[in-house]
């Protein structure tokens, strides 16, 4: 085929004549006619807004129209002789071929084609034309084309077939809705979703309040965002568009279920606990806060939070390891929730800390009767590995004041404290909160918040209890006592903030500072008094004790105030060696080694049995007071400081008796075989200055 753009290519076979032979005489008349309909016509093609194109079989142009000039910038002469085809798009040359028959012998043909034409400025325009060929008509012997400019409307087609694309080809589902929420248009995505899920129509797809919705986008003009319907396993979310040009809604649509079943998933991550799955804190107080409101209204009944702890959890987890652990708290979890009421929330609340949420429980009777309940059935063997576990639970209950008077967060700390003092009172049971309780943490709240400051205040001092020999009678030492004085409560005495200081780990630095200070004091009597042969006794808390830099702190303390560690003794109680006996006593033997003494203090009425005392490296036990006290009216008492003074004589241990008040007693503890003793009976505590005068008055010579 030879190349159609090309002048050469050969249509059919040229003309004898363009136009028919002009006439003479009795045909003026008539010619005159024909020119003045010629010139008519000529005028009507010459001033037409379509281009008018007479081709010549050969395919060169035989006339054009001057619309031409307007529509393509092309004057009629340069075209005029030229190849008709070069007013055609390359690519556009095979179809218009085709429509016009010009490739092949077959006259009379006519079509219709759109094809693009090049404009003298160099871009395209799009025409349509329509062609016939004449190429059989002696008048005309070629193909006449009528052409139109169509750009714009080509353009505005293509437009709207390119956003028609938009909703057609959009994955997501929308939707057209006219004024009563009737569906007018769904797309192909839509479509695809109504035969996916079997819905019969797209209605399906929508909200119950589909129509209101669409009746307010109407009548405010403002579209509604995350409308969420299920649709059978999906989710899907509808945002609300009105169109008020045209008084329609537009609705598009979104499959959320991915995302809705992470959201879920979160969600329950964030108000589960992962490892028993039982509701979390959260949870639990989302559900709390709903019961009071409903009591609040008189929807709910009366109800009751139990907060439950087990004892001697953190054992097991220590020894056993925190699988062992782990699986305990799961069995755990599962029988609280097998012996709670149905209905009742079983939350856990980290650790070994679990909350049960009782509605409709009568009184505190019923609360009672679900706490041992509770407690029984976590009170059962269990057998995790290797090993069979006891546990109990310290529960504590606090009953709503009714009509929803208390916060949630106000009736799980009363549940909480309640629950302390079930463990205070010697665990495995369950207490009942009353305000009194309220009343003594609120004390021992104050009491920590108060400490914090007041060892930056200064507000410590010791006092000091002389310790005589009683073979000589003489001063041998003294035991340094704290003092808070208090700026509202005046002096107080340890038993009221040692045991806080001790919870909060504020003991700490107080610990540090009573070392110190105890330390320095002991080194200035010590120079003024240089015969005085004393000592100073510093108590230590286990907390103070299990520090890892003990024996640096006190080596410090003792540099920078000049003492010698043979005049440093430590107090320590059994519960220092209590959580690791091992460690305890490597740091017994390092204290030792620094020439520190050691002494066990109250002895007698910690857990450690007599018969490991001789594995530790102590220098001396003091009795405790209470056996002192008893000693008049009971002979076990009496026995028992018998006993310990012969025992800890056996292994090279001195003996001192504490709280000595009468001179019986001292009396009966010397004959018992003490070597010390300390007591009101001797002297009080007194402040420094005191403890200055008697050493003044030269008693300890
Ligand atoms: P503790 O170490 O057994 O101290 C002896 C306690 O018995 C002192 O009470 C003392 O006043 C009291 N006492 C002495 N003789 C008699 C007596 O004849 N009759 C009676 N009824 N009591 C007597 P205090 O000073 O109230 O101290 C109580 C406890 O506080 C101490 O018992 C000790 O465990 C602790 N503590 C005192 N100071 C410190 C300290 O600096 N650090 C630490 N961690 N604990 C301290
Ligand atoms: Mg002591
Ligand atoms: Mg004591």
């Amino acid at each position: 085929v030879t190349d159609p753009t090309r002048t050469s290519y050969s249509l059919l076979p040229a003309p004898e004549r363009a136009y028919p032979p002009a006439g003479h005489g009795a045909l003026d008349a008539m010619e005159r006619a024909i020119r003045e309909s010629e010139a008519y016509f000529r005028s009507l093609v010459e001033n037409a807004r379509d281009v008018i194109h007479v081709i010549n079989p050969d395919a060169t142009t035989r006339y054009i129209t001057p619309s031409v000039r307007r529509l393509l910038g092309w004057d009629p002469e340069e075209l005029v002789g030229r190849n008709a085809l070069d007013l055609v798009h390359p690519d556009d040359l095979p179809r218009v071929m085709q429509v016009l028959r010009m490739d092949r012998d077959v006259p009379g043909t006519a079509g219709t084609i759109e094809f693009r034409a090049p404009h003298r400025d160099g871009s395209w325009r799009v025409f349509e034309a329509i062609g016939k060929n004449l190429v059989d008509d002696p008048v005309v012997n070629g193909i006449i084309v009528n052409s139109r400019d169509v750009t714009e409307r080509h353009r505005a087609e293509q437009e709207s077939a390119r956003l028609a694309a938009f909703p057609r080809q959009n994955p997501y589902p929308i939707l057209e809705c006219g004024r009563d929420g009737e569906v007018m248009y769904l797309n192909p995505a839509a479509e695809r979703l109504v035969g996916e899920l079997s819905l019969g129509s797209a209605r399906g797809l929508l909200p119950d309040e589909h129509g209101a919705l669409v009746h307010a986008c109407a009548r405010t003009g403002e579209g509604v965002r995350g409308v969420e319907v299920r649709v059978g396993r999906r989710v899907l979310a509808w945002t609300y568009h009105p169109q008020p040009a045209v008084g329609t809604v537009h609705l598009f649509g979104e499959d959320i279920t991915d995302r809705k079943r992470v959201q879920e998933r979160l969600l329950h991550h964030a108000m589960h606990d992962s490892l028993t799955g039982l509701p979390n804190r959260n949870l639990f107080l989302d559900r709390l806060a709903e019961v009071v409101r409903r009591r609040e209204h008189g929807r709910a009944g009366a109800f009751a939070v139990l907060f439950l702890d087990l004892d001697r959890f953190k054992v097991v987890n220590d020894s056993l390891g925190h699988h062992v652990g782990d699986e305990l708290l799961v069995e755990v979890a599962g029988r609280l929730r097998a012996a709670a009421a149905a209905g009742a929330t079983v939350a856990r609340f980290g650790g070994d800390e679990f909350a049960v949420l009782l509605e409709n429980v009568a009184g505190e009777e019923e609360a009672r009767a679900v706490a041992e309940r509770l407690a029984q059935a976590v009170a059962a063997p269990l057998v995790v590995g290797d090993y069979e576990l006891f546990t109990t639970a310290s529960v504590g209950i606090a009953l709503e004041g009714g009509a929803g008077q208390e916060r949630p967060d106000t009736l799980l700390r009363n549940a909480d404290m309640a629950m302390y003092r079930a463990k205070a009172l010697g665990a495995s049971r369950c207490e009942v909160f009353d305000h009194a309780m309220h009343h003594a943490a609120l004390e021992r709240l104050e009491t920590e918040n108060d400490l914090r400051r007041a060892v930056e205040r200064g507000e410590f001092l010791l006092h000091y209890q002389p310790i005589v020999s009683l073979a000589t009678g003489e001063i041998n030492g003294v035991e340094a006592l704290l003092r808070w004085r208090h700026p509202r409560r005046g002096l107080v005495l340890p038993s009221a903030f040692v045991p806080a200081a001790e919870e909060t780990g504020t003991i700490l630095p107080i610990g540090d500072w009573v070392l110190r200070e105890g330390c320095r004091q002991l080194a200035e009597w010590r120079a003024e008094f240089p015969r005085a042969r004393i000592a100073v006794s510093v108590n230590l808390s286990a907390k103070q004790f299990t520090q890892r830099d003990l024996v640096e702190k006190i080596a410090a303390a003792l540099h920078d105030t000049g003492l010698d560690p043979r005049h440093l003794k430590l107090e320590i109680t059994e519960s220092a060696l209590l959580d690791d006996p091992g460690a305890a006593r490597d740091m017994l033997r390092r204290l030792k080694e620094f020439g520190i003494q050691i002494q066990m203090d109250d002895f007698g009425t910690g857990y450690s049995s007599l018969g490991s005392l001789h594995t530790l490296p102590l220098d001396a036990l003091k009795v405790d007071r209470s056996f002192v006290s008893r000693m008049d009216e009971e002979d076990g008492a009496a026995a028992l400081v018998r006993t310990i003074a012969v025992l800890a004589r056996g292994l090279g241990m001195a003996v001192i008796a504490e709280g000595v008040e009468t001179r019986g007693q001292m009396d009966a503890v010397r004959e018992m075989g003490c070597q010390y003793a300390q007591g009101f009976f001797i002297s009080r505590p007194v402040d420094a200055a005191g403890i200055r005068a008697i050493l003044a008055s030269g008693v300890c010579d």
